[in-house]
């Protein structure tokens, strides 16, 4: 049996350091808003030469306090990708705002930027990109676009950490990167936990705040805030894995490499580019039986996942927004795509277990 993912294998090289920091933390007695979440926001922005780090409490969080530190008038619109998990478009949704979804390009999966243009109206303020599978986007049109039209920027790194494209680290590009350190993510932490990077003092002052009641000083509430914070437990874990991200990230590039030259031309394979220093959060490969390869699959023991089986334009929870609209390269996309292991926990011999098997379809 060769799983999707096996986060305790994954976290087994780990755990006499987590239990020394857990031990650490323990005999501290500060278990939120203490010195390892200080530490590790530190350790996290230095790692990308960005001036602050705000820890939170998931992915979807970071990208909410991200939009709400903007203070966009209520009814902007926010141009979003077609192909994202839900929660980039929920984040804005929960915001009092309006997602307006651009569609990918159908080859890198990623939000196209020659469709940009065309969904800008007077009422847009920002764009949230979506590094989808650990690639970035297109980012030099997509600079191109927000300087030209003034427009904010917020990344969507959940899915990136680590990637960089012309040699700069994801998240560094917009105003806000949000992170999502979910177990499974490229940097993965033992529960839920997230993170917002940026450069500027005001936004950061903002973000503190709203992670912690919209309070900078203990029972003054100033805005309007959440309790969104980074627990001082998952930040002592990240710490732990944050010097080994490289060497993860590098581990998956070498399963992902094996696919790219053993998998025959039955399959559409993702597409790399030197400009692109890819994560392989996910690897992908489409093909039109993609449901009964899945089983097939499953019948000789090899997991996978589909990310994703439905579209958000087409969940229920957001049928009034998009009740009518296509997207149909969204669609293409959801309707073909198989994540196919490829993660921290695999050996080579499993992957080339999976090639043999794919090839043999
Ligand atoms: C995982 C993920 C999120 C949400 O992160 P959580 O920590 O689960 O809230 C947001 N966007 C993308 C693209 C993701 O993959």
């Amino acid at each position: 049996m060769i799983p999707y993912e096996n986060l305790k294998r994954l976290n087994e090289s780990f755990e006499d350091e987590f239990k020394a920091r857990f031990n650490a933390v323990i005999q501290k007695g500060h278990y939120i808003l203490g010195p390892q979440l200080e530490l590790f926001e530190q350790e996290f922005a230095t790692y990308h030469t960005a001036k602050y780090c705000v820890g939170v409490s998931n992915g979807l969080d970071a990208i909410i306090l991200a939009l709400r530190a903007l203070d966009l008038p209520p009814g902007s619109e926010v141009i979003v990708p077609s192909n994202t998990y839900i929660a980039t478009v929920l984040a804005v949704v929960a915001c009092g705002l309006v997602p307006v979804l651009v569609e990918p390009d159908i080859h890198t999966y990623n939000i196209d930027p020659a469709k940009i243009a065309g969904a800008i109206t007077p009422h847009t303020k920002a764009m949230i990109v979506v590094h989808l599978y650990g690639k970035m986007c297109d980012m030099d049109p997509i600079m191109a676009i927000k300087q030209k039209h003034d427009l904010y920027l917020i990344e969507d790194c959940a899915q990136a950490h680590g990637a960089k494209y012309r040699n700069k680290l994801a998240g560094t590009f917009g105003e806000f990167g949000a992170f999502s350190f979910y177990p499974t993510k490229n940097l993965g932490a033992l529960g839920d936990g997230g993170a917002v990077l940026c450069n500027d003092d005001g936004y950061k002052d903002t973000l503190l705040q709203l992670r912690n009641y919209g309070s900078s000083r203990k029972y003054y509430n100033d805005i309007v805030g959440y309790n969104n914070r980074l627990d001082e437990m998952q930040a002592a874990f990240l710490s732990v894995k944050l010097p080994h991200l490289n060497r993860m990230n590098a581990h998956r590039n070498k399963l992902a490499r094996l696919y790219q030259d053993h998998l025959s031309s039955e399959y559409i394979l993702p597409v790399c580019d030197n400009d692109y220093a890819d994560v392989f959060h996910i690897y992908n490969i489409r093909h039109k039986q993609r449901d009964d390869l899945q089983q097939y699959l499953l019948n000789k023991g090899i997991g996978t996942v589909i990310h994703y089986p439905v579209p958000p334009h087409r969940q229920k929870a957001l049928k009034d927004l998009y009740d009518g609209k296509e997207f149909p390269i969204a669609d293409e996309i959801h309707n073909t795509t198989l994540s196919v292991p490829c993660s921290f926990c695999h050996t080579e011999d499993e992957i080339m277990e999976v090639i043999g098997a794919l090839n043999s379809y």
